[in-house]
């Protein structure tokens, strides 16, 4: 066994069987992803586009292939065919846009909806006042092609761990709102939060999907 697939025995063995490891496989090349596969891993993340395209034709057709980065409304098409998960679904123009791809090809596509619980600014993801105002104003049900199946966040890069944990906790209780809400049925049942460095602390306070690169892949070279 080599360290990729001694790394997610590890993993795999320290989180509950109901949460879905996505094996974040980003800037790491196809011979490593197929370590992964050779040690039973199926789900892998990837956050580019391109680089998704490349590697599902590359590979093995039984990889579920989520995609887990920021998608502009003009790549959509490319990756609708075969994606299985969209975590980053974080404007109502990007859900039409996958609504409307879909229906071109016939598919139903999953997607999370993408939350800001972090501190550092950014341009992606809803607030949670804007998904109860969406929801309000009916802004999800015309959508045919799409399942919304939950939430997906991303924490503050900070050591400080209670805060990270309070960021989680406020996303799971977003969550359980939306869900008692029953506008998206009971297939919204995804919680995908937890990365690398908090998984740990994501799971303990209600995750039931982790994404996870380097402590699986090992650091990843940018260049
Ligand atoms: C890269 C990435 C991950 C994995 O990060 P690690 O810290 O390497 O585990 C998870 N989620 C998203 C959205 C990412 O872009």
């Amino acid at each position: 066994m080599n360290s990729i697939q001694q790394n997610l025995q590890e993993i795999q063995s320290s989180i509950p069987s109901y949460v879905t490891l996505v094996a974040v496989s980003k800037t790491h090349p196809a011979v490593a992803v197929m370590e992964a596969y050779d040690a039973g891993q199926r789900v892998f993340g990837e956050n580019k586009v391109q680089e998704l395209c490349a590697k599902y034709d590359a590979l093995p057709k039984d990889i579920e292939w989520h995609m887990i980065g920021h998608l502009q409304s003009n790549k959509v098409r490319y990756i609708l065919p075969f994606v299985s998960l969209i975590h980053g679904a974080d404007s109502v123009k990007l859900l039409s846009v996958i609504d409307k791809e879909a229906g071109k090809i016939g598919r139903t596509v999953d997607c999370l909806l993408q939350i800001h619980i972090a501190m550092e600014e950014t341009k992606f993801g809803f607030s949670a006042d804007e998904i109860m105002e969406l929801m309000g104003n009916q802004s999800f049900v015309n959508f045919r092609n799409i399942r919304i199946r939950g939430l997906m966040g991303m924490a503050s890069f900070t050591e400080n761990r209670e805060q990270v944990r309070s960021e989680f906790r406020g996303l799971k209780s977003l969550f359980e709102n939306i869900k008692s809400n029953g506008v998206f049925g009971p297939e919204f049942n995804i919680l995908s939060m937890g990365m690398s460095g908090d998984y740990g602390i994501a799971i303990e306070e209600g995750s039931n999907m982790v994404r996870v690169g380097s402590s699986i892949f090992g650091v990843r070279n940018y260049n």
